[in-house]
């Protein structure tokens, strides 16, 4: 071979830590006064205590260990003691209902959680059911501890206190995993994304390069985004390995608090949903703050609104930049920059044909729009079709081969988004084929909410569509057949679905009697039709 093998993964980067970016800072806010800050070179000692306590665990080679966990600096020593001994970080997401957590911790088979303080209660619940877990870890001191646990249950701080600050490198095939995260299903049965050591790798290279989010060792890097979810869109990744200063935010967003911290750390890079954007913009008005250091917002997971760009861009002088991905695309794919041509356009074309747009696909990402007969559909800026997506990082399977339809023959991933794609090359999403309900960055899956609220006595039918919110960006609305004679109220419909393993902030806001619900041509629910009906 001409050229050093030399193996991708996570211990490439936690090397470069401790060689060139030691005396680096992570920042955590940890309520909404309090923060904490060490250097890379504390992180790195701590990462390599936890290693060591892992070891002594005597957990397998490849055993899952889960974190329900916010954003902070013990989420981030997991995010590298895990993989660099060669086990699989698998991250829970903190907003899902206990049913759901014990599915999902049931079908990776968790051995040991980390968890925060204040979600312990949330495992206590099913402790009973998951036999797997065989111990659980508090992500504090020992007065985090619980005094009574269903659980053998020990501190953070206890595990790392007395293990040694070094760890003896170890070299790891880049293709063994190195990550497992869930994505919702639309029939409720969460599926698993595995990344192995080269995915994570390579994305973070990606996610970092200039055409992608833009990181740098001269940037401070916010992501809003929880390290649940898809890795934080591998924004923590693409920090650590460029040598960026993290900064992680108060997991309950305090707009006020928030502002002050972008302006104290000078975050120059921040990324989260649409949802936490349209608050800021509202704090930004209200107080006056100006952030000069701020160079860009990265807004993904689902269409940011165009004057929500517009007014960012015009009245405080920060760019939005949208990026497209998904859980399976570990997840960034594609991010709409202006191509060197097309910096010039007037501000209106610019918004429209760019800004507002899902991007362009990555350097090793490969998209194609087809339609339902496979056949490609091009980008003439009207055509739909469906988006299909081949990469690096790109799943080519799900965790115990769950949906293999979701696959082609010929090597691509069917996302379930619907695109347009324009002459310049960018393509936004249009509609999906997936049954969810997306808010404020959650899933919600309509086919669920169905299924448990057709379980009440005065149910005939029930269809479950999203509609457009302001500050959600969709919620979802329960349209229902009753039974002849019988009456039902939206607090009737929400008592139950609480009952029936739906989280608060999933519970619909409004309910609509309707006499039948509309069907398509092989009597499927049609649910563009029913929108349009209740929006109209
Ligand atoms: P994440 O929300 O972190 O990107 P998920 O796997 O939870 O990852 O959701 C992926 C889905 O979110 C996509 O398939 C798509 O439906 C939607 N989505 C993500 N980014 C965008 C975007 N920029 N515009 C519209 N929809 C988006």
């Amino acid at each position: 071979m001409a050229i050093m093998n030399t193996q991708l993964g996570t211990w490439l980067m936690l090397d470069h830590v401790l060689t060139h970016n030691f005396d680096v800072e992570i920042v955590t806010q940890y309520s909404i006064e309090g923060k904490h800050r060490y250097t890379y070179a504390e992180m790195a000692e701590r990462t390599f205590q936890l290693m060591n306590a892992l070891d002594e665990l005597n957990l397998d080679r490849g055993a899952r260990v889960g974190t329900l966990a916010w954003n902070n600096y013990r989420h981030l020593e997991c995010y590298f003691a895990v993989p660099c001994t060669e086990r699989i970080l698998h991250t829970l997401n903190a907003r899902l209902a206990p049913e759901d957590l014990l599915f999902i911790i049931n079908d990776a088979e968790d051995q040991v959680i980390f968890v925060e303080p204040e979600l312990v209660e949330v495992l206590e619940k099913i402790a009973s059911s998951i036999p797997s877990v065989r111990l659980v870890i508090v992500m504090g001191d020992e007065s985090t501890v619980p005094k009574e646990s269903q659980f053998k249950i020990i501190s953070y701080e206890t595990l790392i206190s007395r293990q040694p600050t070094i760890y003896a490198y170890r070299e790891i095939d880049e293709n063994t995993p190195a990550g497992l995260c869930y994505t919702s299903g639309t029939t409720g049965q969460p599926k698993g994304a595995l990344y192995t050591h080269r995915s994570t790798y390579l994305h973070a290279i990606a996610c970092g390069s200039a055409a992608g989010m833009s990181i740098g060792p001269s940037d401070a890097v916010l992501p809003v985004v929880p390290m649940f979810h898809a890795n934080a869109w591998g924004m923590v990744y693409a920090a650590i390995s460029v040598g960026a200063k993290v900064v992680f935010s108060y997991p309950h967003l305090h707009p006020e608090s928030f502002v002050k911290l972008l302006q104290d750390e000078e975050v120059t890079i921040t990324g989260g949903v649409p949802t936490v954007w349209i608050q800021i913009a509202d704090e930004l008005r209200r107080s006056k703050v100006t952030l000069p250091h701020l160079r860009e917002i990265v807004s993904g997971g689902s269409q940011p609104p165009k004057p929500l760009i517009a007014r960012y861009r015009d009245e405080f002088g920060i760019s939005i930049v949208q990026a497209w991905g998904m859980t399976e695309t570990s997840p960034l794919a594609s991010i709409a920059r202006p191509k060197h041509h097309l910096k010039h356009l007037s501000k209106d074309k610019l918004l429209d044909n760019v800004l507002s747009q899902g991007g362009i696909p990555l350097p090793g990402i490969r998209i194609e729009l087809r339609d339902d007969q496979g056949e490609e559909v091009p980008f003439d800026a009207q055509s739909m079709g469906n988006l299909y997506v081949r990469g690096a990082w790109v799943v080519d399977s799900y965790f115990k081969g769950r949906s293999p339809e979701s696959f082609t023959s010929d090597g691509y991933f069917a996302t379930g988004d619907v695109a347009i794609g324009n002459q310049d090359g960018y393509f936004v999403i249009a509609d999906r084929t997936k049954d969810l309900v997306k808010s404020g960055g959650e899933w919600i899956s309509s086919v669920a909410m169905e299924g448990a609220i057709m379980g009440m006595e005065q149910v005939l039918e029930a269809a479950v569509v999203a509609v457009a919110d302001e500050k959600w960006q969709e919620r979802p609305v329960a349209c229902i057949v009753l039974k002849p004679n019988a009456t039902i109220t939206l607090e009737q419909v929400k008592d139950h679905l609480l009952t029936h393993g739906f989280s608060k902030w999933q519970l619909p806001d409004r309910i609509e009697i309707i006499d039948a619900v509309p069907r398509t041509s092989v009597g499927k629910f049609d649910k563009k039709v029913l929108r349009s009906q209740i929006t109209n």
